[in-house]
């Protein structure tokens, strides 16, 4: 509270990081999307106490513990399932689920394809590093066939790539969009525009592993802003995703649409539900 006016004071962005030191490896791209992250919370300009961010396991499902505002970290792939219930639950929180590939795309890949499918109000931040880091790097679903670094996959895996967000535009989510860690302005922009979108909005980040995947330091000179301007036809959006390298970077898709927010009303208290899962 400003004592002479009266106002509440809008935190700035450094007040929503804690006082937690994170524990990533130096120079992770992790770091940049956290402050991307507390950057676009300072401009929304919401009160600590009215956001929320979820995780489930991974190195980047470790960001709820360097914010400070409230925070869930779940088990591994259920940052979604988490969210949803909480956003239904309480619509009045701008909800933030953050969380890696291996986290979101395997173990919680089936969440992933019905939070698209449902389009519950919330932001998803997905640290695409391509690898499992916080395992010692085993291949993820987005890591390419040819990549032989892992020793549980010495000759590749030859299996192709996850689509992150050719699946999300198939399942319905209604903002889709590709930042860079490296690029923290504009991506302090596209987390709060994903913020204020009505619906699911889903960014993939390439957010580089310096360990397991160092030769993603080189991202930084192949990412390139996309030619296009953004579109709200699903089959445009489709043929801009077969045909994309996976460095184009900017917002793709975004088509708002009815939001997933069923009424409270006649739901069991509170207390009746601890009663009936009481053992
Ligand atoms: Fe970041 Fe990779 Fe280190 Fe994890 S293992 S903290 S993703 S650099």
């Amino acid at each position: 509270m400003d004592g002479t006016t009266g106002a509440v004071a809008v935190p700035a962005a450094k007040d929503f990081k804690s006082d937690y030191k994170p524990v990533w490896c130096p120079g992770c791209g992790d770091f940049s999307v956290l402050s991307s992250i507390t950057k676009a919370l300072a401009e929304l300009g919401r009160p600590r106490e009215e956001v929320a961010i979820i995780s489930g396991i991974g190195c980047s499902s470790r960001i709820p513990a360097y914010t400070s505002v409230y925070g869930f970290h779940g088990v591994h792939g259920r940052a979604l399932s988490l969210a949803t219930g909480l956003k239904v639950a309480r619509p009045d929180l701008t909800v933030i689920v953050a969380g890696g590939d291996g986290d979101g795309f395997s173990i919680g890949g089936n969440h992933f394809l019905h939070a698209c499918r449902r389009n519950v109000d919330m932001t998803y931040l997905v640290m695409d590093n391509e690898v499992y880091g916080m395992t010692k790097g085993q291949a993820s679903p987005t890591t390419a066939p040819d990549w032989t670094k892992s020793k549980l996959t010495p000759h590749g895996t030859g299996v192709s790539p996850f689509n992150p967000l050719g699946v999300a535009l198939a399942s319905g989510a209604t903002f889709i969009a590709r930042g860079f860690s490296g690029d923290p302005n504009g991506l302090a922009r596209m987390i709060l525009e994903a913020i204020n979108h009505p619906g699911f909005a889903m960014v993939q980040v390439l957010s580089p592993c310096i360990t397991y995947r160092p030769e993603q330091r080189d991202w930084k000179k192949m990412v390139r802003g996309a030619a296009t301007e953004r579109t709200n036809d699903q089959g445009r959006a489709a043929r801009l995703l077969m045909t994309d390298d996976g460095f184009n970077i900017g917002v793709l898709y975004e088509n708002p649409r009815p939001l997933y927010q069923p009424t409270l009303d006649g739901a069991a208290p509170m207390a009746d539900l601890e009663a009936a899962f009481r053992v």
